[in-house]
């Protein structure tokens, strides 16, 4: 995992995953034109700026920022970013309320001691508490997109829908650089479990694991060659093989 501060950037073609402590967030080039998904913690948003600033663009130059789901590790930085710049924020349709924090499908304070057996995680709650986890966040400004095929954003990306980890979460398709941001579906890795490879979050992070598990078909038929996970690194190789090996569980023990 980066240092908290640390940026660590994998490019595929027009398409970039930034690893920055315990989140993750993909930049899309198109052109001079960049579509930002996700964005890290409360406490990434200059963050989510400097890796912008990495690959040579400017905050201004991002037209659209999707979410993939309104998780504050995912949207904490975005609400940062939208008090200093107006950009488009979309997303599927049933992720929107949760977004606009109409309600909330996510870990709370009362369910985290179900994790805290597990070896890091009582670090990983000391970061993510400094990195702004208990502050709340939310997109008043949250829109749905109304497609299902290429969005009229930069990189013409697609959503895949990827129900369950909470109800309106979305993958993102980028046909040009045959990547998936698989956001919290599919990862690769996170500071909570013992194993490195393609997973599921372990259980109290998914609102319905058997959706979570279902929606995997939908990544594993994707035309795509390589994953960017919510958390964790890169993936490249067959997506089949990566769901496979999710639900069997045969993983690699982290060193
Ligand atoms: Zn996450």
């Amino acid at each position: 995992m980066p240092s908290l501060r640390e940026l660590s950037i994998t490019r595929v073609e027009n398409t970039y995953l930034v690893r920055c402590g315990h989140a993750n967030w993909v930049l899309v080039e198109d052109g001079s034109d960049l579509t930002l998904i996700d964005g890290g913690y409360p406490a990434n948003g200059g963050d989510v700026e400097r890796s912008i600033e990495q690959i040579g663009h400017v905050i201004e130059d991002v037209r659209s920022v999707l979410v993939t789901h309104a998780h504050i590790d995912h949207i904490g930085g975005i609400a940062d970013i939208l008090t200093r710049h107006d950009i488009p924020v979309l997303m599927d349709p049933l992720e929107v309320a949760h977004a606009r924090r109409e309600y909330l499908q996510q870990l709370g304070p009362a369910k985290t001691p179900l994790l805290l057996w597990r070896r890091g995680a009582p670090k990983w709650l000391f970061d993510v508490i400094g990195a702004g986890a208990l502050k709340g966040a939310e997109l008043p400004q949250a829109q749905a997109f109304t497609e299902d095929c290429a969005l009229d954003v930069p990189g013409g990306i697609i959503p895949i829908p990827t129900h369950g980890h909470t109800d309106g979460h979305s993958a993102y398709l980028v046909p040009g650089a045959g990547v998936i941001a698989s956001g919290d579906a599919l990862v690769t890795g996170h500071a909570t479990s013992r194993v490195a490879g393609p997973q599921f979050l372990v259980c109290p992070f998914n609102h319905d694991r058997t959706a979570t598990d279902e929606a995997l078909g939908n990544i594993a038929s994707a035309p795509a060659g390589v994953l960017f996970p919510g958390h964790g690194p890169a993936y490249e190789g067959s997506l089949t093989t990566a769901v496979e090996q999710a639900r069997d569980g045969r993983t690699r023990m982290r060193p």
